[in-house]
């Protein structure tokens, strides 16, 4: 399991938490996120369903230690907070933060963030 399987997973991990929280969504449970991950993006679509599982333990193990989530039953939890989507203004990078972390871009650290996609005046 490399780090940057991992980070990659982070994101869309939190990129569909993001989607399915603004829809409403509340609860998410574990084991039911990985086939929801192949289903929904293309980058898993051909990995193998097992190895995503290992992958989805590690990031929802570290998004509980980083107070993005929190448990709820044995195999389910919950957002914390709201979930921001945000792009660096520097690399560009999108990244996805919740409330209690610090606003820094996840791939160059870099605090001048803004939210994306940017608000656009309405014709
Ligand atoms: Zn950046």
């Amino acid at each position: 399991m490399t780090d940057v399987r991992i980070r990659e997973l982070d994101w869309y991990l939190r990129d569909h938490l993001f989607r399915q929280a603004n829809k409403g969504r509340q609860e998410f449970e574990q084991r039911v996120l990985p086939s929801e991950l192949v289903k929904t993006y293309l980058r898993y679509r051909n990995d193998d369903l097992d190895q995503i599982s290992q992958l989805v333990d590690i990031v929802v193990g570290n998004l509980l230690h980083q107070l993005v989530i929190k448990k709820k039953d044995v195999d389910s939890f919950e957002l914390s907070g709201t979930l921001k989507r945000l792009q660096c203004s520097k690399c560009y990078y999108v990244s996805i933060l919740a409330e209690a972390e610090e606003i820094a871009c996840l791939r160059c650290n870099s605090r001048t963030l803004d939210e994306f996609p940017k608000k656009s005046i309405k014709h």
